[in-house]
């Protein structure tokens, strides 16, 4: 029941604006694919179109080796779950989820049996005779997932699903669905704002930025290899700090770049000439306070927040520029310290000006 999706130049035009501007992408079957990125930058727009919501302007959306730019949202076999659950609110949670298939035609006995399968799924069988006002938010949602469970799609679609939940049961229900596709195995495409929703549940992640893939990959290439600043920015938390350098003997088999008073050496050429400007993105986990590796700068420690097992410094550096520094454990260090800071060179990232990963 797992079906592949293929978007080939997708394009989303309202009135003159551009809001999806050329997505191509490649999607197995029974994959989970995250769509993430800041808001407005067209995540919704893109899986409405995959749903048949919105019509698409150009390109096209093939799933199962069929073109379905034209074909009606009912007809493509895919189930959409939203972040308000829409959940019809003078029906039970059995008529609920038993609507759409009766409105299908499915026969009574099908239609309970189908119910009662999904009602198992999510843990949801006490809850059949209630409304949706006698439910917690949690229950909600789960009563929002069951609806699409119960049409058996080839595809679900997930817009933010967890965005109304507390932070706890966004954890937890974040596990039920990732056991979920584990479950049924379908292909998974889901939406969220929150790289570490991303991180956590996709096999694949899809970067998007003001209509454009900016980077696809799994969440560990995202982290360990991104593609330009913008990935690098995005992906990780707290995010990783940004430098202004400058490119020393680029045509070595190993590079210098100058950050600040010091040079570092990178055991690897880096693209560029001789004193071209560049940004150094090194992430506060791969800093360290003054032991090891290649000093950086000393740097004055403005806050510190102990989080128990890690403790975060934010720090500045003579000239100014931030630093954030994340330690593991408790750290016995006050505001006010000058403190010095050490990287791993092999950690560094380097960005050319127009933000590309060289
Ligand atoms: P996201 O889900 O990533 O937050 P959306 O896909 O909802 O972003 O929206 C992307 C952009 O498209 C936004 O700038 C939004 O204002 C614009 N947009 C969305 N729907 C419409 C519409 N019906 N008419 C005009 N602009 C729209
Ligand atoms: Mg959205």
């Amino acid at each position: 029941m797992a079906a592949s999706v293929v978007l080939q130049n997708v394009v989303k035009r309202y009135g003159a604006f551009d809001v999806i501007r050329g997505v191509d992408l490649v999607i197995q079957p029974g994959e989970f694919v995250v769509f993430v990125g800041p808001s407005g930058c067209g995540k919704s727009t893109l899986l409405r179109m995959i749903a048949g919501l919105e019509h698409i302007t150009g390109g096209a959306l093939v799933i199962d080796g069929e073109r379905l730019n034209d074909v009606p949202a009912a007809k493509r076999g895919i189930a959409m779950v939203f972040q308000s659950y829409a959940l019809y609110p003078h029906m039970t949670v059995y008529k609920n989820l038993a609507f759409g298939l009766e409105t299908a035609g499915f026969k009574n006995a099908e239609v309970k049996e189908r119910v009662e399968q999904a009602a198992d799924i999510l843990q949801i069988r006490p809850l059949l005779d209630r409304k949706p006002k006698q439910l917690s938010g949690g229950q909600r949602q789960r009563v929002a997932i069951g609806r699409a469970i119960v049409r058996e799609p080839r595809i679900f679609l997930f817009d933010e699903p967890l965005s109304n939940l507390d932070a706890e049961l966004r954890v937890q229900m974040r596990l039920e669905i990732a056991n979920l596709h584990h479950g049924l195995g379908s292909t998974m495409i889901y939406v969220t704002h929150d790289q570490v929703e991303a991180m956590t549940m996709a096999d694949k992640i899809v970067v998007l930025h003001a209509g454009l893939v900016e980077q696809v990959g799994t969440p560990l290439d995202l982290y360990n290899n991104p593609a330009n600043r913008f990935v690098a920015g995005f992906i990780g938390s707290p995010k990783m700090n940004f430098l202004n350098a400058t490119l020393r003997n680029p045509t070595g088999s190993a590079a210098t770049i100058n950050v600040a008073d010091e040079a570092i050496h990178l055991s690897r050429p880096v693209g560029g000439s001789e004193g071209s400007p560049l940004t150094v993105g090194v992430r506060p986990e791969h800093l360290f306070a003054g032991v090891g590796g290649t000093r950086l700068a000393d740097v004055r420690v403005e806050l510190v927040e102990q989080l128990g097992g890690e403790t975060l410094l934010y720090t500045t550096m003579a000239d100014g520029q931030a630093l954030t520094i994340s330690l593991g454990g408790q750290q016995n260090i006050a505001p006010g310290c000058v403190i010095p800071v050490h990287l791993d060179p092999t950690r560094c990232h380097i960005f050319g000006e127009d933000g590309r990963a060289l």
